[in-house]
């Protein structure tokens, strides 16, 4: 009896020194061969990314970028710069069919709808955004948004889209001094961004304000577009993962190549 009361006390010990060790040791060979195989069967996700500039790899790498830009909905790519870490991006399309932090509509100075880009984000979002609108003017305890400011709302409907900034963009024909219309339009491209920083957002979208029913000659709303939004990025003063221009038609699209162009070749 006293000899087996001895027995099972060593083996109490043996057992107990033995899970000590065992809890000191690394994890299991299998459980880490799983992490390295999930990582490595990661999918490249554009061929381009891989011979392109390295800079970005990680950002690209986080992001499903047919989806963001909306490639399976018809949205094309066309052009892409890259400036302190930024890419910028000309894609053809449809604003709505992207899944980007933020978008950026069109608005009119009342912010109750209407046509163009407004009238399709509209209908994409749900009407929803609009009371949001309302709201933010009744606390302000105005009518209208004084044009080239910005506000933000949810995204309504619109899956993939976290916020939507509304900004109204100048009216070609009703500004005679047209320094104040191309100070307005800045503006809108600034305040935007502004607001898109504050809701830290890292991938940013923006039709081409005011060269719709706003008749603002194309090729200079394209240079203001593009050159403000590089001037913020180079400045360091934001500097999201990308910020997209989405463009409708072909004119839209060769007129916002050629305002890139010049961009690359300063
Ligand atoms: P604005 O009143 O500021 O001139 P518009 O909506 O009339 O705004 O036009 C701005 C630009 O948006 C135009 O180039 C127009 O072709 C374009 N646009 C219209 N619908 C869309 C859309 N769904 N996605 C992207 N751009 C669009």
């Amino acid at each position: 009896m006293k000899l087996n009361i001895k027995r099972i006390i060593i083996l109490f010990a043996v057992s107990f020194v033995f899970s000590l060790l065992s809890g000191c040791l690394p994890e299991d060979s299998t459980g880490e061969e799983e992490a390295v195989a999930g990582s490595t069967n990661r999918e490249p996700i554009s061929k381009e990314d891989d011979k392109g500039n390295k800079e970005n790899e990680d950002v690209e790498d986080k992001m499903d970028l047919e989806k963001c830009f909306g490639l399976s909905a018809g949205n094309k790519k066309v052009e892409e710069i890259i400036i302190n870490k930024t890419k910028l991006v000309i894609l053809k399309g449809d604003i709505t069919k992207l899944q980007v932090d933020a978008i950026v509509n069109a608005a009119n100075e009342r912010l109750q709808g209407g046509g163009g880009v407004d009238g399709a984000i509209g209908k994409a979002a749900g009407h929803e955004i609009y009371a949001e609108c309302k709201a933010i003017l009744d606390e302000r305890k105005i009518t209208a948004l004084p044009t080239g400011e910005a506000v933000v709302t949810s995204a309504g409907k619109l899956e993939g889209v976290k916020h939507i900034i509304h900004t109204p963009g100048p009216r070609w024909t009703q500004i005679e001094d047209k320094e104040l219309a191309a100070k307005l339009l800045k503006n809108s491209y600034v305040n935007s961004l502004k607001l898109a920083k504050e809701k830290n957002c890292e991938t940013v979208a923006f039709p081409s304000i005011s060269t719709g029913v706003f008749a603002y000659p194309l090729d200079q709303a394209a240079d203001i577009a593009i050159s403000n939004t590089v001037n913020m990025v180079k400045d360091g003063e934001y500097t999201p993962s990308m910020v997209i221009f989405i463009l409708f038609g072909d004119k839209e699209v060769d007129t916002y190549t050629a305002a890139f162009a010049k961009i690359k070749n300063n």
